[in-house]
Formats: C-alpha cells, structure tokens, sequence
C-alpha cells in the first residue's frame, strides 16, 4: 500500500504541541513507508482561520522541519468541491433535505431526554417525497446513515472499536447557508487525496463510524485509522494554557531547539524500549504505530529542559547558532564586534537549560554587563579582593600575550605571590569582568572579553569595593 498520511489541523492561532505531535508521527509514519505527507487546513470556521492563524501554523510547521509533500490545501477553496458531492448523494438518496425547525429540535431533544432515549435527530424529513418539499424553504442536509448493522474498524492504537448504527443519527451534512460541516469536508478530502491512514487526536473517535459510513456511500475505501491519546498538563487535566506553553512558537520564544521539542514530542506517547534521544533519522526508522500507548501521556518540563540541554551540548555548534541568532536578535545582543558564537556554545551549553538563557548569558562576551549580580557581588568584591583585584590588573595591563594560557598563567602566579588561594583571586576576578558569578574558564572568559574590556570591568569591581568600603 503507498502510504498517504495527513496533518488536518483548523486554525485557531497557534499551532498546539499536542497538534504538533500528531503532525509528526503523521510525517514520521509517511517518512518511515517512503509515502505522502499532506498538510491541508481546515479553515472553514471564517472567524477563526484568520491569515494570521494559518501563518502561526505554517510557520510552526516550518520551525519544527515537519515539511509536507503536499499540499498545503485549503478546504475554503474547495467549496465548489464539496457542492458537488453533496448533489451528488442528494441525488442518489444518500442525503436528503431536513426542513425542521429549531424549535422542534429542541422539542424533540427535551422529549428524549425526559424518556431517558438516545439523543438525536429522528429522521423526520428522511422520507419526505418531492411533492411534500418546498426547496425554497429553509433547510440544511443530512446524511442517510444506515439504520441498521454495525461499523467496525481496527483502529491502530486503540484496537477494534465497533458502534452500532442505531446509535448514530443522520449528520447535518450542510448548514442553511449551505455551508458544509467538519464531518463532510473532512470525508470528501480524506477520500480524493487518497489518504491511507488517517492519524489524529482521539477526540475525534467518536466521528469515525460516522465518517467510515459516508464513505462507504461514495463508494470510497476506507482508510485506516490511527487514533493517538491526548497529552495531559501535570494535574491529569488536558493540556491547556493553564499548564504554561501550548504553542511550538511559544517553545521556540522560550529558547527550545526545535530537535529537543520533536524529540521530547515523539517520546511523549511512543516508546523504543527506554531509549531516551532520537535524532530524527532514528525516529523514521524506529517509529511505528503498534508502539503508541493507549493511555494519555503527562507533559513533564524537566524532561524538555533535559533533552534542550542535551542538543545544545551535542548538536553542531553552527546548528545551535542558528537557533541562537533568533535570541540574540531578539535581545539585541550584536555579536560582530567579539568571539565567535560558534567557540561558545560548547563552552556555555552546560550552563544553561535553554537558548533564551544562553543568549544572555553571552552578553557579557559582546557587552559590558549594567550592574553585578547582587549575589555574586557581595560574595566575592569584598575589601579583602582590592589586593588581588589591584595586582591582578596591574600584571594584566602590562601582559602582551593575549591567551587563554598565558592569562590563566598570569592568575596563578597573581594567587602565589600574594600567598593566597586561586579561588580568592579567581571569583573576584571573574565577578569583576562577567558581573556574575558563572563564566567557562576564566583564561578563556579573559581571553574572549579582550584586554580593554577586561582593565575597564575591574576598575568598576573596584569602584564597587570602595563604594562598600565607606558605607560600612
Ligand atoms: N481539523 C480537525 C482538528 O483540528 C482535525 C480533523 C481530522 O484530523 O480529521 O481537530
């Protein structure tokens, strides 16, 4: 079978991770079968599918290299598509024009309610002849589900799930306004891209036999479904805002690398023995929806922070600078006028859980920092640091080989001279030139800040001693 998987999202301002995950193992499965990716947007919903909200998708898309071979479609062009189809099972009494009334609806919903009775439309207008019809009424179509039998399918996930017909009411197929419903558009589209399997959230189970009966009416097949469980916060509840990011774009602000996020998503609900890291190469090869678990799965940040981290120190550094730049720009730190971003990466990664972190932490590389860090500073520029600070200052104004070494040798023989620990000489120094007390090490850090920078920052360490020394 060749394989055709799709990603259907509706736009509603972002893309959801949860969204995010079904669209990779959708590409994942296609990849892994040499098969199609499609990505069509469900943008009936006028109000909601903005511009704007559709760009959020394709952008996370993009941002995640979930690339499509197909697509994107656009179900609001479509709509002559779908006029068609619905003619076409009016006319062969698959559908039929339902003229009831709100109100005897909600009539007939009360009635059923107070029988204790399935909810549902009771067919009605199901039998209405030409003659008991007035088409210039208000109407909407339904679709003539079966009444009798029951719709089976294996699902992929979950197993066999089997619902009987009686159970399933006749669909509004199109709104009074001639508009077509999700359960319609999403038949006619699965049905002329040839989608084979049909991967998406769970919630959407339920329109399953009812979409495997409209098919059969167009004389269709039925593609294979694969229903994957919903991702939930750390309170057992659904996924929301509440919990903190569901947007990729929101991940990407907060400084993920999107190899973390697809690596963090894949896990969450799938498994290959206790392997933890997959590079996407891996993920193709060893993905399969037999593998899915059947229960939902709980969002654990720390595990993100984890596999983040985990990129940042192992990825090509140009790769992680890429990525970086975003921040970098973002926080307006130029780069130009220091070390190589690139020379960095490997030395800071381990400090940092995300890029947004990164990025300010390299400031000081490029700038000089506002104000210390409060912390460092009363630790570490006390008066008892003047001396150190002092010849340490003196030495390096003077030092001509500019090296990591030779400045890691100069502090050394700062410390032996005035008989003191490296650390007495080191954290000033550090705090005096970074501002913080967290840097690589500090020949490097000196190296990199360059000579002029450096003599600048201890002067201001200095100033700060003093400014302590008066005020106590
Ligand atoms: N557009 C639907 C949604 O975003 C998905 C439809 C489908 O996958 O069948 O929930």
């Amino acid at each position: 079978m060749t394989v055709k998987t799709r990603f259907a999202p509706s736009p509603t301002g972002y893309l959801h991770v949860g969204g995010a995950r079904t669209a990779l193992y959708c590409w994942l499965y296609a990849r892994k079968h040499q098969g199609t990716f499609v990505l069509r947007i469900e943008d009936t919903d006028r109000e909601r599918s903005t511009d704007q909200s559709v760009q959020a998708i394709l952008d996370g898309m993009s941002w995640l290299g979930l690339e499509h071979n197909e697509g994107p479609y656009y179900q609001t062009q479509r709509f002559d598509r779908y006029e068609e189809v619905k003619e076409q099972l009016l006319t062969n009494g698959k559908a039929y024009r339902c003229y009831c009334s709100k109100e005897r609806l909600d009539e007939l919903r009360e009635r059923q309610m107070t029988n204790k009775e399935n909810i549902g439309y009771d067919g009605h207008c199901r039998h209405l002849s030409d003659d008991e019809q007035d088409v210039t009424q208000p109407h909407v179509i339904r679709f003539k589900n079966p009444v009798d039998g029951v719709v089976v399918f294996e699902d992929l996930i979950k197993g066999e799930i089997s619902v009987n017909n009686s159970e399933l009411d006749d669909l509004i197929i199109a709104r009074t306004d001639g508009t077509p419903t999700y359960n319609f558009t999403v038949v006619v589209d699965d049905l002329e891209m040839g989608v084979s399997h049909v991967i998406r959230g769970d919630d959407h189970v339920n329109n399953t036999p009812r979409q495997i009966n409209m098919i059969e009416a167009m004389g269709g097949n039925v593609p294979l479904y694969a229903h994957v469980p919903m991702i939930l916060g750390d309170d057992g509840k659904r996924l929301s805002k509440r919990h903190g990011a569901v947007s990729v774009m929101q991940y990407r602000d907060e400084g993920y690398l999107p190899q973390a996020l697809l690596n963090y998503l894949v896990r969450l609900g799938w498994s290959h023995g206790d392997q933890e890291v997959f590079s996407r190469e891996e993920m193709i090869d060893l993905f399969d929806l037999k593998d899915v678990n059947r229960a939902p799965s709980a969002f654990n940040t720390d595990k993100l922070n984890w596999l983040n981290q985990h990129y940042m120190k192992t990825l090509p550094a140009a790769e992680v600078a890429r990525h970086l730049q975003w921040h970098l720009d973002e926080q307006s730190i130029e780069t130009v006028n220091g070390p190589e971003v690139t020379l960095l990466i490997p030395e800071m990664a381990e400090r940092v859980k995300t890029l947004k972190e990164l990025a300010s932490a390299i400031r000081y590389f490029y700038y000089d920092y506002k104000a210390f860090d409060e912390k460092a500073a009363k630790k570490h520029l006390r008066p008892v640091a003047r001396q150190p600070l002092e010849l340490a200052k003196q030495k390096l104004a003077t030092q001509a080989d500019w090296s990591a070494d030779a400045l890691h040798k100069l502090v050394s023989q700062t410390a032996e001279e005035l008989e003191l620990g490296m650390g007495k000489v080191g954290m000033p120094l550090r705090v005096a030139v970074t501002g913080a007390g967290m840097s690589p090490d500090l020949g490097i850090t000196l190296e990199w800040i360059g000579k002029e920078a450096v003599l600048r920052r201890i002067d201001k360490a200095l100033d700060y001693i003093t400014a302590r020394e008066t005020n106590n």
